[in-house]
C-alpha cells in the first residue's frame, strides 16, 4: 500500500494547483458568504472592508485595481450602492457585476415625513431609492443570497458548481439554526413589548421576520434629518407602548436618542450593528447572534431570582 500510497501523493503535487475563484465583495456580509459558499475554490478580496460605511463608500483608483482579476463583484444591491453605474463603465469585461438584493423580496419602506416649521419638505435621499436595502437582517433572505452566490459562482466557474451547492446548502443550514435560535431567544419578549427603536431604519427585515415593529429616528441612509414632529411621535409611541429601551448603532449615536431617553425614562441598550460592517462582528452568524442578544438582553423581563 505505502508505494501505491506515495505514487497518488507525488502525482497530486505534481498537478499545477487550481486557481481558485476571485471574487471581489462590497459588504463584509457579502464576504462571508461568498467564503461560506465557495469555500477553496474562490479568493475573496474584500473593496469595502470591516468598519467602512456602507452609506458613504465610493470606490477609489485603489479599489478599482483591487477588483482586477476578479470574475464576480458582489453588491449588496436595492440602491445601497449609489456609485454602481458609474462603476459599471469602468469595470472590465471579464468581471460580472452581480447585485444580490436585487432577487431578494424587498419589504415597503415608509420614509419619515419631513414638514418643517409646516412647510412641505420633499424627501429626497441621494443614498437610496424607495427599497431597504438592509435585506442581510433577516435568516431566509441570507438563504436566499446564498443560492443566488452558488448559482453565480457555478456560471463562472461550472466546474465546481456542484461543491458550490453544497456549499450554499450548507449555509443555509446553519441560517436556518440561527433563525430557530433566534425565534427562540425572542420568545422570551411579551408580544407587546416586541417594538425595535433604533437610531437608524435598518431593521426592517428583521422586524418582519421576528414579529417587532420598526420604530427610528433616522432616516434609511443614516442621515440625520430627523424632524421635531417625527422625534415627538416617537416619544408619544414609546410612553404609549411602554417601551422599554432604545438602541444606538454600532455607527450611529444620534444625541436625540439620549434625549429621548431622558424625557421618557427608557434605558438605552448595547449598540446594535445595523450595517454588517462591525470590525468585531461582520458576519452573519456574529452580527446577527450579536443583535439578538442585546435586543432579547434590554427587552424581555429580567428572570426571576
Ligand atoms: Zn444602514
Amino acid at each position: 500500500m505505502k508505494p501505491l500510497l506515495l505514487t497518488l501523493g507525488m502525482l497530486v503535487a505534481a498537478l499545477p494547483a487550481m486557481a481558485a475563484t476571485k471574487v471581489a465583495t462590497l459588504h463584509p456580509i457579502l464576504a462571508d458568504l461568498a467564503q461560506q459558499v465557495g469555500g477553496a475554490n474562490v479568493e475573496v478580496v474584500e473593496i469595502l472592508k470591516p468598519g467602512a460605511d456602507v452609506h458613504h463608500f465610493e470606490p477609489a483608483p485603489k479599489d478599482l485595481a483591487e477588483m482586477r482579476g476578479a470574475k464576480l463583484l458582489l453588491a449588496s444591491g436595492k440602491g445601497l450602492e449609489s456609485f454602481l453605474d458609474k462603476l459599471r463603465d469602468s469595470l472590465g469585461t471579464g468581471v460580472k457585476l452581480v447585485e444580490v438584493g436585487e432577487k431578494i423580496p424587498s419589504i415597503p419602506f415608509v420614509e419619515h415625513e419631513h414638514h418643517h416649521d409646516g412647510k412641505e419638505e420633499e424627501h429626497d435621499d441621494h443614498h437610496h431609492g424607495s427599497e431597504d436595502p438592509h435585506w442581510w437582517h433577516s435568516a431566509e433572505n441570507m438563504k436566499r443570497a446564498a443560492r443566488i452566490v452558488a448559482d453565480e459562482l457555478s456560471a463562472v466557474d461550472p466546474a465546481n458548481a456542484a461543491a458550490y451547492a453544497a456549499g450554499a446548502k450548507a449555509a443555509s443550514k446553519r441560517f436556518g439554526e440561527l433563525k430557530s435560535w433566534a425565534q427562540k431567544e425572542i420568545a422570551k419578549i411579551d408580544r407587546k413589548s416586541r417594538q425595535l427603536v433604533t437610531a437608524h431604519a435598518a431593521f426592517g427585515y428583521f422586524c418582519k421576520e421576528y414579529g417587532f415593529e420598526p420604530l427610528s429616528v433616522l432616516s434609511i441612509g443614516r442621515s440625520d434629518d430627523s424632524s421635531s414632529k417625527h422625534i415627538a411621535e416617537t416619544i408619544e409611541e414609546i410612553r404609549e407602548h411602554n417601551i422599554k429601551a432604545i438602541f444606538p448603532e454600532d455607527q450611529a449615536n444620534p444625541k436625540v436618542l439620549s434625549e429621548i431617553a431622558r424625557s421618557t425614562g427608557v434605558k438605552i441598550g448595547e449598540p446594535l450593528i445595523a450595517d454588517g460592517t462591525a470590525k468585531n462582528a461582520h458576519t452573519f452568524e456574529t452580527m446577527f447572534a450579536h443583535n439578538v442578544r442585546a435586543i432579547v438582553a434590554a427587552l424581555a423581563p429580567a428572570p426571576a431570582k
